[in-house]
């Protein structure tokens, strides 16, 4: 694993110059063998003053002293802060990670690089504040944006040339679970153009099963309000590189614009990624088990967990688990509506990466933004239900979802078991225990 290279870690210097030991330096046991990342989570070594267990919180703008100290203003360091990045980078793979405000505000930093006349490739199913964010670059920053389908990778290598300055991916996608193939894509965009920077957004699988950086990516970034943290309690954003100029052009905007992430908010991440493990572990085990119970029910379901997906090999190739994010389609609008009114577990909100189980449909919340002519060109269905499984017990979340099926109409309770009516068979049957009204 690349933690801060060997030189600063002996110095115990990071490349900020922070004389700051240990969280993120090498922390592997003296036999040569690496800790396994569920160790590096919950190891932190902040050396205190007073040994804390947990990094202390420096709630201060400003730190008193003249030039040439380590602090001076909270906008271009805070020790909370850097002890959060050290502990990010290493379990990043990264040499360097830099956080700031919210997984928006890290994209901001990114494509702030990006001048007039810059071309950007980039997929044709993103997340809804990414696709935002690249539509007013294109409309007021003279940049050019190419959105392709980055499922296919003959279709990428066809929209880059010399000219492309930057590869924007998010694998998997998210309603639709596509999966974009990393390194295929990494070597033939530097492949193009030396220059250009394949940027990765992890969001959907999170450091604990998806390293973009090992796969041949210039950077990694994901929304640390997800499954970083773990409880909806903060937002974030997290960069990971390993290219020491491109963590100084991006530590540059981020001192320059000030969106560098507070103490606070930097505190209750350090304290919310030590259980990135047992939480992604119970919420992936449970996600496998409800999109076995939803494909037996006969509805479509989209999961890189599942063999039935298209791009499952490709998937298994490149991150360590499927995640805990999926969706499944029921063939009406208004049967969706129903089952996502019908819930009780499973909260319905946007996000994910919480502890507690979501539901939504997405065509009507996240990606609301996303016209719904734009939405049909890209094929997501209007009906799409997405599931986010969090760390409740399993028995109670199938259960919870079973009866939203039979309330809503989409499944049948006779005696004791479920009888599986797939969408078809709703749509077309009568004499059913709940009726089920067709869209207007
Ligand atoms: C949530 C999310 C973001 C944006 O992160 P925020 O912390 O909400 O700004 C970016 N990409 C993906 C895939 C996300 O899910």
């Amino acid at each position: 694993m690349s933690t801060p290279s060997g030189i600063a870690a002996l110095k115990h210097l990071d490349l900020d110059g922070h004389d700051l030991p240990p969280s993120p330096a090498p922390s592997s046991p003296n036999n040569g063998r690496k800790y396994a990342l569920a160790t590096e989570l919950v190891y932190t070594d902040s050396g205190d003053q007073y040994n804390a267990s947990s990094v202390p919180i420096y709630q201060s703008a400003t730190f008193k002293g003249g030039p040439g100290q380590e602090y001076d203003y909270t906008r271009s360091g805070n020790p909370t802060r850097t002890a959060l990045e050290r502990h990010m980078a290493k379990i990043m793979n990264a040499n360097r990670a830099l956080v700031v405000s919210s997984g928006m505000g890290a994209c901001d930093v990114i494509t702030r690089i990006l001048k007039p006349g810059d071309e950007v490739v980039t997929g044709d199913d993103l997340y809804g504040g990414t696709n935002r964010l690249l539509t007013y670059l294109k409309t007021h920053g003279g940049i050019t944006v190419k959105h392709v389908d980055t499922t296919k990778l003959d279709v990428v290598k066809a929209a880059l040339s010399a000219k492309t300055t930057m590869v924007l991916l998010e694998t998997p996608t998210n309603p639709l679970i596509k999966i974009v193939d990393i390194s295929g894509i990494s070597s033939a965009a530097h492949e193009a153009s030396p220059e250009c920077i394949v940027a990765v957004d992890n969001t959907m699988m999170s450091p604990y099963l998806q390293n973009p950086l090992d796969l041949g990516a210039d950077v990694t970034y994901e929304s640390g309000t997800k499954y970083l943290s773990g409880h909806h309690d903060l937002m974030a954003g997290i960069i990971g590189i390993n290219r020491a100029e491109l963590g100084e052009r991006f530590y540059f905007m981020i001192n320059s614009t000030g969106c560098g992430l507070a103490p606070f908010d930097s505190w209750l991440l350090l304290r919310g990624v030590k259980t990135l493990a047992v939480r992604m572990e119970k919420q992936q085990t449970n996600a496998m088990a409800i999109a076995n119970f939803l494909e037996s029910r006969g509805f479509k379901v989209r999961y890189p967990g599942l063999k039935s997906h298209s791009q499952y090999a490709l998937h298994d190739s490149q991150a360590r688990g499927a995640g805990a994010v999926l969706s499944f389609e029921t063939g009406s609008v208004a049967l969706s509506e129903r089952i996502v009114e019908s819930t009780k577990l499973f909260g319905i909100s946007v996000s994910f990466g919480c502890v507690n189980s979501l539901i939504s449909m997405p065509c009507r919340m996240s990606h609301a933004s996303i016209d719904p002519a734009t939405r049909k060109e890209r094929s997501l269905p209007e009906d799409i239900i997405r599931l986010c499984v969090g760390i409740e017990d399993l028995t109670d979340l199938v259960d919870d979802l079973s009866q939203a099926l039979v309330r809503a109409g989409a499944v049948r309770l006779t005696g004791d078991s479920f009888v599986a009516l797939d969408a078809e068979d709703v749509e077309g049957q009568t004499g059913r225990t709940t009726q089920v009204v067709d869209e207007p």
